[in-house]
């Protein structure tokens, strides 16, 4: 979901950012300790919020004292007091020096202890980053020639997961809601991105450095700087703390104004060179380009995909049969001229986005398959929780639908849906949230907007946007393009309906607007239910209204001779209607960030002497499902390998035989570290070792029988525990050796 703020009703929308929450969930150090964190149950995390309160009040207790202690020795000095007074009173002072030392380093504690600690958390994704880079899971684009900040390319292992990730998306959501998949071009006229919105207001807000003109994200500057300070300066008193904790809460709803307010509130200077900033200002995102040679044709290359579909909405709705409800989907690039992009895979110009486009009735958003979902139970973040200060807490998705919190059941059937996916995929459940938008974080179009958003070293991650966006996207394009974008329901009977009438009475508006007519007239009559009413209303009462139109962009009078607006009975044999749309949109590279933090652990060597990195990745992700090693270099055992190799191929399993006469341990290893879950030994010519990734147990099974065993465990038809009860254990280790 792409666009905020609340406007009033004809203003366009504002973008919309990606958000890095920094309200972290609390983490306690598995066996892992200290990579792998993993988030405890919420009320934990009042329990932690509790402590650093009282912490921090302890602590400028502590201070005051001190304060208080140092004057009295100081007066007890220039009065001359005697020695052991002046001692004892040193010694008390000392004493308070000390307990505020021993708070420090509890706080500190109680701070990493939520998760707030950065050394652990930068220590972590250095070990990721180094593994993904090392082994090309990710290449930084055009490295020879210095890179170019947010661009990246997928090395052989990173296309794997990519392609693997997108095959499951694909039999998620396509393949599960018949879903109408199309694929349209990157280059966009101009006219479809006016349309959206996005020509005018695809922006986030940018502050300069006024003496360098180095450009940073306003919200960005205001997040480092409150994280900082809670993460750092143990004297902010616990209501400064508070203070800072809810900026952050509320950041995604501050507005341009109140973002330069709090940045020269907070004193915030240009982060490299200490100058001053410039208030905040809105930069577009979008890369423009211009369609064939001549410059006369503008065009953009598209934020999202969504358009795409917008756009295509009367044939795919044709291709459906006219009927409502159904989904179309789109997997493709996507690029925003990000404007200082950091966090590395997470914050990228051109990036894949998977987006769906589930067009239905907005007087039935009903789900007939919500039952499927409605059980389950998770941690969800609604805006009321956000804005006063509490964390998000397990909900059962029914009960969030049934209470209103979740605003329908096709949203609700979605949020389940995208759950149930990325946890599949490997993402660990706690931490894993779906937060609400607060109410100037939504578009005033929108009814209801979630994101999922992942808990990652950088903090909370927005992966996947779930948005109600009502009939906004198809009215747009309607109106812009002057071509019906809409559905009807026949009626078995006629009905008999109550309609809004506005005749705009063109004599009266041309003499008074004459030019501006046309603008006037269509903005009358594109007045929904209510607003008519009320300009009913005033006319009666006043005889003249003020009233707003966009197109001009400011007031105009319009009196009583210039509008006539009724309400009349009629019948209709059916209706015609503007379609809503419920828009999940997944960032597929940051979905694949976040699984690589939650997939990756190191253990010790056998020999104990060095740390081996492993990514848990689940079958269904691995870049590779099975390698092949003989466990010695023979002829015979290179030729089962081979055989193996061909029966795996006939599976469809992606595999890789290393015949190198590495030892078997470092082979191991440097799959492991690939992700690679199952590993075939050929140790005899008549069975195999088989051995499990993460377990390292090894089972014995008969060469002709392996590819099979390894097929039904990659794709989920057989679990290793099953594999463990139907086939021997190989205990001697010696391949492990
Ligand atoms: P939005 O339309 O802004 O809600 O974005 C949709 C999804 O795209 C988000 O949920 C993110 O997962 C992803 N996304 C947005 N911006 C970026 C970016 N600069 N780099 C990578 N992924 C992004």
């Amino acid at each position: 979901m792409r666009f905020v703020r609340a406007l009033t009703t004809c203003a366009l929308p504002v973008s919309r950012r990606g958000v890095i929450s920094s309200t972290h969930f609390p983490r306690t150090c598995s066996f892992l300790k200290p990579y792998i964190a993993k988030a405890l149950h919420c009320t934990i995390s009042v329990t932690i919020m509790a402590t650093e309160d009282s912490l921090r009040k302890s602590l400028s207790q502590k201070q005051s004292n001190i304060d208080l202690q140092g004057n009295a020795v100081r007066q007890l000095k220039s009065s001359g007091a005697s020695k052991p007074e002046i001692e004892a009173a040193v010694k008390a002072l000392n004493d308070l020096k000390l307990e505020k030392a021993s708070i420090e380093s509890q706080l500190q504690a109680a701070l990493s202890g939520s998760g707030s600690s950065s050394g652990n958390r930068d220590a972590f994704r250095q070990a990721v980053v180094n593994t993904l880079e090392r082994r090309l899971f990710f290449i930084p684009s055009f490295k020879i020639y210095r890179g170019v900040a947010g661009l990246y390319d997928y090395g052989p292992p990173g296309c794997s997961v990519k392609s693997n990730v997108l095959a499951f998306w694909r039999q998620h959501f396509v393949l599960e809601e018949n879903m109408l998949e199309v694929d349209c071009p990157c280059v966009t006229p101009e006219v479809v991105l006016k349309a959206s919105g996005h020509v005018e207001k695809f922006t986030d807000l940018m502050v300069k450095d006024e003496k360098t003109g180095t450009c940073y994200r306003a919200d960005h500057l205001l997040k480092d700087y409150c994280k900082e300070k809670l993460e750092k300066d143990f004297s902010l008193s616990a209501e400064k703390a508070a203070e800072l904790k809810h900026v952050l809460a509320v950041l995604d709803d501050l507005s341009s104004e109140q973002l330069g307010a709090k940045i020269k509130e907070y004193g915030i200077t240009a982060p490299d060179t200490k100058n001053p900033l410039s208030d905040p200002y809105p930069f577009n995102l979008m890369f423009q380009t211009s369609i064939g040679p001549s410059g006369v044709s503008p065009g953009y290359m598209r934020p999202e995909t969504a358009q795409g579909i917008f756009v295509n909405f009367k044939d795919l709705y044709y291709y459906n049969g006219n009927k409502l409800p159904f989904a179309a989907a789109q997997i493709g690039q996507a690029f925003r001229n990000e404007i200082s992009p950091r966090q590395g895979l997470l914050r990228v110009r051109e990036f894949t986005l998977a987006e769906i486009e589930h067009f239905v009735d907005p007087q039935d958003k009903s789900h007939p398959k919500f039952s499927d979902v409605a059980k389950l139970e998770f941690l969800m973040f609604p805006r009321d929780e956000q804005v006063s200060g509490q964390s998000a807490k397990k909900l059962q998705l029914g009960e969030a639908v049934s209470r209103g919190t979740v605003n329908n059941e096709t949203l609700g059937y979605f949020i389940g849906r995208v759950y149930l996916f990325l946890t599949q995929l490997g993402i660990d459940k706690d931490r894993l949230r779906f937060r609400q938008h607060l109410a100037n974080e939504m578009a005033h179009y929108a009814a209801d907007c979630w994101d999922a958003e992942i808990e990652s070293s950088y903090g909370w991650i927005e992966c996947v946007g779930i948005a109600d966006r009502s009939a906004y996207d198809l009215r747009a394009h309607s109106e812009k393009s002057s071509v019906a974008l809409v559905a009807q329901e026949k009626f078995s009977e006629p009905r008999e309906v109550e309609k809004l009438v506005i005749t705009p009475i063109k004599k009266e508006l041309g003499l008074a607007f004459k030019g501006n007519q046309r603008m006037v007239t269509e903005a009358l009559e594109a007045m929904e239910e209510k607003v008519a009413m009320e300009m009913k209303a005033d006319l009666e009462s006043k005889g003249e209204v003020e009233f707003h139109v966009c197109t001009l962009g400011k007031n105009v009078t319009i009196k009583k001779s210039m509008v006539s607006i009724s309400k009349e009975i009629k019948k209709e044999h059916q209706r015609v209607f503007t379609p809503s749309v419920i828009e999940p949109s997944f960032g597929i590279g940051r979905i694949i960030y976040c699984l690589y933090e939650h997939s990756f652990y190191t253990r010790p060597s056998k020999a104990g002497d060095e740390q081996q990195n492993v990514f848990r990745f689940p079958p269904l992700v691995a870049p590779i499902k099975c390698t092949v090693f003989p466990l010695v270099q023979n002829q015979q055992y290179e030729e089962v390998a081979k055989l193996i190799s061909k029966s795996l191929t006939a599976a469809g399993i992606s595999h890789k035989i290393d015949i190198t006469g590495t030892s078997i341990g470092k082979r191991y290893a440097r799959t492991d570290e690939l992700g690679v879950p199952f590993a075939i030994t050929v140790d005899s010519t008549s069975s195999v070792t088989v051995r499990e990734r993460d377990s390292k147990d090894q089972v014995r099974v008969d060469v002709d029988k392996v590819a099979s065993v390894v097929r039904e465990v990659t794709d989920g038809l057989s679990s290793w525990a099953d594999v463990l009860k139907m086939y021997p254990l190989h205990s001697s280790g010696t391949a492990e050796e």
